[in-house]
C-alpha cells in the first residue's frame, strides 16, 4: 500500500484526457492560492495523456485524429491558455462556406444559418436545397404559437417548427455532425436549450435567433472555431507540464473504488491501493459505473447511450479535387447514400496545419444506429470513403496516406430523462462518497468546453468538500 502522507490531503483525479487534466490543474491553482496541504494524483489508464485528444505531427502536417477546435465563446480556453502561456499560439479557422449533400447534390447552407435554421430569410429563399413548399412551411415557425417547451426530442420540436424538408435536408445534417446523434432520441432540453427559450421567449425560433438569444451565433458555420498552432495536443503537453505538484501514474488502470474508514480507497490494476481523501472520476461514464464497489451505485449511467464514429484523414496531391468547389467543407443528408457523415477541408480551413503541395480531407463516418462500418478494416472503409469523395468532390485518384481513427462507445448522447439520469447518479453517489465527483464529457455538455467547465467545477467542489470544516471556504 501506497504511503499516506498524515499531514497533507490527497485527491485523486482518474482519467488524463482534457477534463481530468484541467481538474487536476485546477485543484492545483487553488492549492497553491489558499494554501491548502494538498497532493494530486492522476492516474491514466493509457501509456499517454490526452484521452480522445489525438494531434498527429510529421513531415509538416498536423493531422487530428479526434477533434480538431473548438468554440469558446465564454473564453474558457482561452483563459486556460493564458494562464498555460499559450495564448500566441491559438489560432483561428479560415471562414468558409458549409455545403450539406442531398442526394447527389452539393448546395451551400443558406448564409446566416445558424446550426442549418434558416434566419436570414432572403437568402433561404434563394436557396435550392428546399422545395417552394418546404420553405414556406419553415416560414410557418414565424406563425405558429409557442411550441410545448416541455422535454421531448428535439426532432419532434423541430418538425413541428420548420416541417420535415427543412428538418431533414438543412438541421438534422447540421446538427447530427455537431452531436453525432439521432435527433429524433436526443433531448431539446439537454441537447439545445436555447432554441425552446428562444420559442417561448419570442413565438418563434426563427426570432428568437434574429434577436441574438442563442449562444452559438454564426460562428456555428463561421469562422470562431479555434486551436493550437501545433494541435490541440500543445494542450495537454502544457497542461501535464504544469503539474508540478501533481503526481502522474500512466499505464495504471483504477480496478475499483471503495470506502476504508474515513479514507476513500483505490485499488490499481498492478495490485497496489492508495487511500485518498477526495476523487474526481473522469473516466467516460461507462467506465465510472463500474468503478465502485457497490455496483449498482452507478448503473443509472449505463442507460446513457454512446456512438461510435471514426474519423478518416486521406492526404492528396494538390490537384485531387476536380469539383469546382469554394466550400471548407460539407455534412451528409441521412437521405442520400452516402456512408460518410461529414467532410472538413483541413488544407482549406486550417492552412498552417497543411504544406501547400497537399490537400487534406478529413471524412466521419458511423451513423446513430449504424456503426457497423466503423468496424470494417481500414483498406474496406479507405474504399467506402473514396467512393463517395468521387461522388462529391470528384476524386479519382488513391491518397497518399489514410489515417483511420476508431472512437467506439465515444460519442454520449443527452436522450430525454438525460438530466433526471445524471442528477439520481450524482446524488446517490455524493450520498455514499461525499468527496467523490464525476466529470467529463457524459454529464454537462460535450464539448471540449464544457469539459473543461466541468473539469473545473468538480475540483472546486471535492476541495470544497474536504477543506470546508478548517477553512471555511
Ligand atoms: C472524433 C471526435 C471528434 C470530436 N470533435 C470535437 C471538436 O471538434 N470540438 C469539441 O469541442 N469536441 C469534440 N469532440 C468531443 C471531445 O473530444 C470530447 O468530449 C472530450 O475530448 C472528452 O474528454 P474527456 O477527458 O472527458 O474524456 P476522454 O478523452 O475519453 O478521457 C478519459 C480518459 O480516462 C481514461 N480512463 C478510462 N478508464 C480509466 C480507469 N479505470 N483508470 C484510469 N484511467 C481511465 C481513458 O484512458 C482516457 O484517457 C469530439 C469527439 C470525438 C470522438
Amino acid at each position: 500500500m501506497i504511503d499516506v502522507t498524515e499531514q497533507k490531503r490527497r485527491v485523486a483525479v482518474i482519467g488524463g484526457g482534457i477534463t481530468g487534466l484541467t481538474a487536476a490543474f485546477y485543484l492545483q491553482q487553488q492549492a497553491k492560492n489558499q494554501k491548502l496541504p494538498l497532493e494530486i494524483v492522476l492516474i491514466e489508464a493509457s501509456h499517454r495523456l490526452g484521452g480522445k485528444i489525438q494531434t498527429l505531427r510529421k513531415d509538416n502536417f498536423i493531422i487530428e485524429r479526434g477533434p480538431d477546435s473548438f468554440l469558446d465563446q465564454e473564453q474558457v480556453i482561452e483563459e486556460l491558455a493564458k494562464q498555460l502561456g499559450l495564448e500566441d499560439q491559438l489560432i483561428s479557422d479560415v471562414p468558409g462556406k458549409t455545403y450539406v449533400a442531398v442526394n447527389k447534390q452539393l448546395s451551400p447552407i443558406p448564409e446566416g444559418s445558424i446550426l442549418g435554421i434558416p434566419t436570414k430569410m432572403i437568402s433561404f429563399a434563394k436557396s435550392d436545397i428546399i422545395s417552394w413548399s418546404g420553405k414556406v412551411r419553415a416560414t410557418c415557425d414565424l406563425l405558429l404559437p409557442p411550441s410545448n417547451v416541455k422535454d421531448q426530442s428535439l426532432g419532434g420540436f423541430l418538425r413541428k417548427r420548420f416541417g420535415e424538408e427543412v428538418v431533414e435536408n438543412l438541421i438534422e445534417p447540421v446538427v447530427s455532425g455537431t452531436y453525432s446523434g439521432d435527433i429524433d432520441q436526443l433531448s431539446l432540453h439537454e441537447t439545445l436549450p436555447n432554441l425552446a427559450e428562444a420559442c417561448l421567449k419570442y413565438r418563434s425560433v426563427i426570432r428568437g435567433i434574429q434577436k441574438g438569444n442563442f449562444h452559438l451565433k454564426e460562428g456555428t458555420l463561421k469562422s470562431t472555431f479555434k486551436t493550437f498552432e501545433h494541435g490541440l495536443e500543445s494542450l495537454i503537453y502544457a497542461l501535464e507540464k504544469s503539474l508540478e505538484m501533481a503526481i502522474l501514474y500512466k499505464g495504471v488502470r483504477v480496478k475499483k473504488i471503495s470506502k476504508m474508514q474515513d479514507k476513500v480507497l483505490l485499488l490499481l490494476n498492478n495490485q497496489n491501493s492508495i487511500p485518498v481523501d477526495g476523487v474526481i472520476v473522469a473516466t467516460p461514464h461507462q467506465a465510472a459505473s463500474k468503478l465502485f464497489e457497490h455496483e449498482e451505485l452507478l448503473n443509472g449511467l449505463l442507460d446513457i447511450p454512446a456512438n461510435t464514429i471514426a474519423t478518416v484523414s486521406m492526404i492528396f496531391s494538390q490537384n485531387a479535387i476536380k469539383k469546382k468547389f469554394d466550400g471548407n467543407g460539407f455534412v451528409v443528408s441521412r437521405n442520400s447514400d452516402y456512408s460518410i457523415t461529414a467532410c472538413s477541408l483541413i488544407h482549406k480551413k486550417w492552412p498552417h496545419a497543411i504544406p501547400k503541395e497537399y490537400v487534406v480531407l478529413k471524412s466521419y463516418i458511423g451513423r446513430s444506429g449504424d456503426e457497423s462500418i466503423v468496424e470494417l478494416s481500414d483498406n474496406e472503409i479507405e474504399k467506402v470513403v473514396l467512393q463517395d469523395l468521387h461522388s462529391t468532390l470528384k476524386i479519382n485518384e488513391k491518397p497518399i496516406t489514410t489515417i483511420v481513427s476508431r472512437f467506439k462507445k465515444a460519442m454520449p448522447q443527452y436522450t430525454i430523462g438525460h438530466r433526471k439520469r445524471v442528477d439520481q447518479a450524482k446524488k446517490a453517489l455524493h450520498a455514499a462518497y461525499p468527496t467523490v465527483r464525476l466529470a467529463g464529457n457524459s454529464y454537462e455538455g460535450i464539448s471540449l468546453t464544457d469539459c473543461i467547465i466541468s473539469g473545473k467545477k468538480a475540483a472546486t467542489e471535492v476541495l470544497t468538500s474536504i477543506f470546508q470544516t478548517e477553512l471555511y471556504l
